[in-house]
């Protein structure tokens, strides 16, 4: 069986005061686009996953398609096996949710091989114990997302929009971009009504006045050759410029496929990596059994 992993960007991401429990309060909308990783899985004695390129991201059970795999054998007392292999093609740690969209592939794959039939929700409710990104890289499409990251509602994208994805040639840790973020301070939690708004309706150029990230100071103060990211893909060409997640990824929006590949030429120069992405209605998905 080969299943599609789809990388999530954050078209908003608006980050509040950290809670008790550690975490920070965010509203935020997200996107499943087609860069993506590659899951096979095959049935076999005993559970176990084997990554491509070798190394790319930990083989053994701190892999989150692992975490994931027992988690589901654990929710529905599944004592079948299977044989995981991870082709990685999104950039790991650049806040493209790469881990989290292993884990929902591999819940959506184990789910059909062992024959569990849990529903989709079943599915997301299993993921959000695996990992905060994990139950909407399950649902995909487009999504707003509140609390500290538990509440999903979706949202309508009238268009499909075209990004250019490109990611300098290092990698930040979520959770020391979040700590920055502390010692920095924030504007405070904002509203994603514009960008769901310009969505809805289709508006590429208010969607891309209303793009926003609170955490790209933090990343910056970290990396600081992040400072000109926002202007080097405007300068080739992009409508508008944010930067996912935790970074250092960051997405210029274009106007069509063509505009895409032409803004993602002229950014080649600027970045280690740049890839040109649609948005995708679905989440992780059977693509071959
Ligand atoms: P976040 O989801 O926290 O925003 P990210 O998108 O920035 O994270 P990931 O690519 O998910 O980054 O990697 C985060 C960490 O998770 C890395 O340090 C990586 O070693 C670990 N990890 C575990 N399993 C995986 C996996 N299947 N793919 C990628 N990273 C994984």
């Amino acid at each position: 069986m080969r299943v599609e992993a789809p990388a999530k960007i954050n078209l908003f991401l608006s980050v509040g005061p950290r809670r008790a429990s550690g975490l920070h309060e965010i509203s935020s909308v997200m996107q499943a686009v087609s860069l993506a990783d590659d899951l096979r899985l095959d049935p076999a004695a005993g559970l176990g996953l084997s990554v491509e390129p070798p190394g790319a991201v930990p083989g053994g059970e701190d892999n989150l398609a692992m975490r994931a795999a027992r988690a589901l054998a654990s929710a529905t007392g599944a004592t079948d096996g299977a044989a995981l292999r991870l082709a990685k093609r999104i950039p790991v740690a650049a806040g493209l949710a790469g881990g989290s969209a292993d884990a929902a592939a591999a819940l959506v794959g184990l789910n059909e091989l062992w024959g569990c039939g849990l529903s989709r929700k079943a599915l997301e409710a299993v993921g959000a114990q695996v990992g905060s990104d994990v139950a909407f890289c399950v649902r995909g499409g487009t999504a707003g997302i509140q609390g500290t990251g538990e509440i999903l509602a979706p949202l309508a994208c009238r268009l499909p929009l075209w990004w250019v994805i490109a990611v300098p040639g290092a990698a930040l840790s979520t959770a020391e971009v979040y700590a920055r973020f502390d010692d920095l301070g924030g504007p405070g939690l904002g509203d994603p009504w514009e960008v769901a708004d310009a969505l809805a309706r289709g508006d590429l150029d208010r969607l891309a006045a209303s793009l926003r990230n609170d955490l790209e100071p933090a990343a910056e103060a970290l990396l600081p050759g992040l400072s000109g990211a926002r202007e080097a893909l405007l300068a080739a060409g992009a409508v508008g410029a944010v930067q996912s997640g935790s970074g250092p990824a960051w997405m210029g929006l274009a106007r069509d496929e063509e505009h895409a590949r032409e803004v993602a030429a002229r950014a080649a120069r600027e970045f280690a990596r740049v890839e040109v992405a649609q948005s995708l209605s679905t989440g992780a998905r059977i693509l071959a059994q």
